[in-house]
């Protein structure tokens, strides 16, 4: 009666994301916990009756999940899509497993390109909880620490020249698509 548990406990696609030695550490815990759909969003804590604000803390017009956070929600998903059309791929983007699954097809790869998804995409979700917590927790607004977009990327400052060509305001302008934006988070 077991036999039925054990290809669920054996097929770990995720793992090539997770443990994909070019994620900062610093990333890797949530993604983690995202994948394993563990992290303590609405929908989890109220199973748990801790009872909260139950809707998005950047959109406010559904309940959190971790299928609304990531990528349903028209401003995360926003997000997402930026970073992907920054890294070169003009794709649709779809539920978070389908995402997981894509950016493992990456992960697998010996090449830069599997390093690069894999880093991006782990800093995506990253930004995505912290601002959720910021916005939640201090009534932040939802902004992208440039620090964060900067360790992620200069990880890969020898294997990607194409990202050493930016300074820190042209990446941080390219991912979040507003000039004015750019301006203020350098200042
Ligand atoms: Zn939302």
């Amino acid at each position: 009666m077991y036999l039925s548990l054990i290809p669920q406990l054996q097929k770990v696609p995720w793992k090539s994301i997770v443990l994909h030695p070019n994620i900062h550490p610093r990333h890797k815990f949530t993604l983690w916990l995202a994948i394993l759909r563990r992290l303590a969003t609405v929908e989890r804590l109220l199973k748990f009756g801790i009872h909260v604000p139950p809707t998005c803390a950047f959109c406010d017009s559904a309940m959190e999940t971790v299928d609304h956070l990531f990528f349903r929600c028209h401003i995360t998903s926003s997000f997402w899509q930026r970073l992907l059309s920054w890294l070169g791929f003009h794709r649709a983007i779809g539920e978070w497993q389908d995402e997981v699954q894509w950016v493992c097809s990456y992960a697998k790869k010996k090449s830069g390109s599997g390093a690069i998804i894999s880093s991006v995409f782990a800093m995506c979700v990253a930004i995505i909880w912290r601002e959720r917590n910021g916005i939640r927790f201090q009534k932040g607004l939802f902004q992208l620490d440039r620090n964060i977009i900067y360790n992620s990327y200069v990880k890969f400052d020898a294997t990607l020249p194409i990202i050493e060509a930016f300074t820190d305001e042209e990446i941080i302008a390219l991912v979040i698509g507003v000039g004015e934006q750019a301006q203020e988070y350098g200042s």
